[in-house]
Formats: structure tokens, C-alpha cells, sequence
């Protein structure tokens, strides 16, 4: 078994097939729940399996789609997979090419009459991607019990108020049987997923992968700066109380503390402000922004927003403002299994290529599926770090030497794993 390779063109072909669904005319990808292109992407998934693999194709209640190949003893499935949905205008390696790889890992198993213990399934999830009914990794956080029957009943899309129930109807589940997709104890013996990196760190290194050991935790706050609105003509420069020069004054000071954490993998936003009451011949009177924090470190952290409570004090007082913070999010990360990890890890060595772990900056299903089966990912590189934009690109070489490595690792959670 030591030189099993998976089928690199066949796979190459796979990628390029399903990038055709939902792209544009920038090359972006425009595939999001339950549109058509979900819904076209999702038909030659199901018809490759069925037809290429003799595969049959199970649908689960919010409309993951899985494929099951047996193995030689009766124990739960190691399953592997991603997402096939994308963000608009997105790229082309964003999800499907974990939902692709794995494909191609059970396809080389049976290519070589390779038996295993362990039964192997693919799974693709549904809207990993945000979504107007507000949720990204459904299909994960269904089977996590982190979403549960009643809350999916509720949600409406903010677009045209059309319910989640018709949107998955449409693609095949059924959100009444959502509790029954909970995945418990024992049903499932482990999960890998393969993705892009998403950032720059492994093409910086020059490496094709990484391991990766922990899913960043996400924290955020709705602040608003209360200053004092006023003519910008006759009320003079010592008078002022400028909301929007004090926002300026925290994003900066908010920068500032960020560059000076003890980590590099923390990073910080203020992605949204809002000012008002925004007019060219008022001072801005008032200011709402959000500001996130992501690492998967609490002690860096808190640290973080203390020193941002000191520099909030500061500020007021300089400014003459008043800043309300207030949490409106704090998901905390959540590591990845050990076993997985490792596994992944010696498999990269096995490959020949330098053994490295990396925290994942972005969001994954698998870090909803480490709440129910030993879990882990294993990133490929992105050329310049692109992603979520029709530039998103990774080396076909990367992805065969990182196929090469997921399959190894699969293989031995097979062995290793009772
Ligand atoms: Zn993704």
C-alpha cells in the first residue's frame, strides 16, 4: 500500500467539471443555497457517483449528500469530506475541492481492490457559506445538534422572506426530520476534511500543506460612539465632539494593540460603521461599528480587550465621547482531535514534505463535526493567499502531493483507529 497515488488527472478533470456550474463571466463562482447552480452542482455530484462509482447516494434531512463504500468489518465509517456551495463570485477550489479529493480517495481504494476495516464515506455538506437565512456550515451544525428542528423552522430568508423548509425542500432534505440527522455517539468513527488553506502562511513556507490543529474562535462587539452632532460650519475646532474622528482614533488605536499581541495567528477587523446622521455639513454625531477578534488563544484574547478598555477610557476622555461596547458573539475555537492530527501530520512526512501544524484563521464544518466524532483538516496551499474572489488558485502538483498525504492519512486512522 506504501505507493498508492491517487489519480491526479481524473481529479484535475473533476475540478474543472464542477467549476463550469454557477461560474461567470469573471470566472468567479456563483453556486450559493439552493439556487440553480446548487441545485446543478448537486445533480452531477449525484450522477458521477451513481454512474462513474455505482454508488448509491444518500440525502439526509438538511440535504448532505453522502456515499457510503463498505469495509471488511462492522464499525462506523471514517467519513471525508467538504462543502460544494460557494460564496458569489467566489473561487473555484472553495469547498469542492475537499468534496472532489475525497471522491478520488474512494475511487483509488477501489481502483486497487484496497479492503478496509472501517466503512468509508464522502460527504458533501449543505450552505457551508453564508446565506440569507443567516446561517453558514448548516449542514454541519444540523448534525451537531447545534441547529435543531425548531430553530430551523423559524428561519427566513432576509432577501425575500421565503422560509429555509422550501429551500431545502427543493434540494432534497426535509428540516421536519432534522432531529433524526443528529449524528450520535458512535455513528461515525472519525471525519478529515482537505481545503485551501485561504491564507498565505504554507505558500509563504514554499510547502503544498499543512496540518491543522485548531479552529479559530470568533468574537465580536457592536460599539457605539456617542460624540455630539452640530454645524461643521459655525461650531469651531475646540468645540467639536467628532464621533467619527474618535471611531478613527479606537480602529487605529485597535490596530496598534493587534500588531502587539504576543501571536501572529490573532487578527482583528472593524468591517462595519455606520455614521450618522452622515451629511456633508454635519459633525458626525453618532457611530456604530462592529469589531471582531479571531484566535483560537483566550488569554491573548482577553488581554486584547482589556487593553482596549483602557484605550476606550482614553479616548473618551481626550474626545469628549462616549463608547458603549457591547459582546454579540463569542464562539470560542474549538482544537482539533490528536489522533487526526497526527495522523495527518506523519502522512505530510510520509510525503516527503516538512511536517507542519497551522491554526485555520476562517470557519469549517469540521469544526462542528469535532463535537461529534475525532475530527481534523488538512490545508493545501493557496497561490498568494487568495480565496473568496475568482483568483482563488492552488497548483495542480500541490493538490496531487496533498491528495497523496490525505490518502495516507486515511488509511492509517483505518489501521489505527478500533
Ligand atoms: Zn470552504
Amino acid at each position: 500500500m506504501g505507493n498508492l497515488k491517487i489519480n491526479i488527472d481524473r481529479l484535475s478533470k473533476n475540478l474543472n467539471e464542477l467549476a463550469q456550474i454557477g461560474m461567470n463571466e469573471n470566472g468567479g463562482i456563483d453556486r450559493a443555497l439552493g439556487d440553480e447552480s446548487d441545485r446543478v452542482a448537486r445533480k452531477w455530484l449525484i450522477d458521477y457517483w451513481q454512474n462513474k462509482m455505482n454508488k448509491t447516494v444518500r440525502i439526509d434531512a438538511i440535504a448532505n449528500m453522502w456515499v457510503r463504500r463498505e469495509g471488511s468489518e462492522n464499525l462506523p465509517p471514517i467519513v471525508v469530506g467538504s462543502h460544494h456551495d460557494a460564496v458569489p463570485n467566489g473561487g473555484k477550489f472553495d469547498g469542492a475541492l475537499g468534496v472532489l479529493l475525497a471522491t478520488e480517495l474512494i475511487q483509488t481504494l477501489e481502483d486497487n481492490n484496497i479492503k478496509t476495516k472501517h466503512p468509508m464515506e464522502i460527504v458533501s455538506f449543505t450552505g457551508e457559506e453564508p446565506n440569507p437565512f443567516n446561517v453558514s456550515t448548516l449542514g454541519s451544525k444540523v448534525l451537531s445538534g447545534r441547529l435543531k428542528k425548531d430553530d430551523l423552522m423559524q428561519l427566513k430568508s432576509y432577501i425575500d422572506g421565503s422560509s429555509l423548509q422550501e429551500c431545502i425542500e427543493k434540494i432534497g432534505g426535509d428540516i421536519t426530520k432534522a432531529n433524526e440527522a443528529l449524528i450520535k455517539e458512535n455513528d461515525i468513527r472519525a471525519f478529515m476534511e482537505c481545503h485551501i488553506e485561504q491564507g498565505r502562511r504554507i505558500y509563504d513556507k514554499g510547502l503544498s500543506s499543512a496540518a491543522v490543529n485548531c479552529i479559530i474562535g470568533i468574537y465580536r462587539e457592536n460599539i457605539t460612539i456617542i460624540g455630539e452632532a452640530n454645524h461643521a460650519g459655525t461650531t469651531l475646532m475646540q468645540d467639536r465632539h467628532d464621533a467619527l474622528l474618535a471611531s478613527g482614533e479606537f480602529n487605529l488605536a485597535f490596530e496598534k494593540i493587534l500588531k502587539n499581541a504576543s501571536s501572529d495567528e490573532v487578527v482583528g477587523t472593524i468591517g462595519y460603521i455606520k455614521v450618522f446622521p452622515n451629511s456633508a455639513n454635519i459633525i458626525p454625531g453618532k457611530i456604530d461599528l462592529v469589531l471582531e477578534i479571531r484566535t483560537c488563544d483566550e488569554k491573548i484574547k482577553q488581554d486584547i480587550i482589556d487593553r482596549l478598555s483602557n484605550e476606550t477610557q482614553k479616548i473618551e476622555n481626550l474626545r469628549g465621547v462616549r463608547i458603549i461596547r457591547k459582546v454579540n458573539l463569542d464562539q470560542s475555537h474549538i482544537f482539533m482531535d490528536k489522533d487526526v492530527v497526527n495522523a495527518i501530520k506523519r502522512s505530510i512526512g510520509f510525503i516527503g514534505e516538512e511536517e507542519i501544524e497551522l491554526v485555520s484563521m476562517a470557519g469549517h464544518d469540521a469544526a462542528n463535526m469535532q463535537r461529534v466524532t475525532k475530527s481534523g483538516m488538512i490545508f493545501v496551499q493557496s497561490i498568494d493567499g487568495k480565496s473568496h474572489c475568482p483568483e482563488e488558485n492552488t497548483d495542480i502538483k500541490e493538490i496531487e502531493k496533498t491528495g497523496n498525504a490525505m490518502l495516507k492519512a486515511l488509511l492509517l486512522l483505518d489501521e489505527e483507529l478500533n
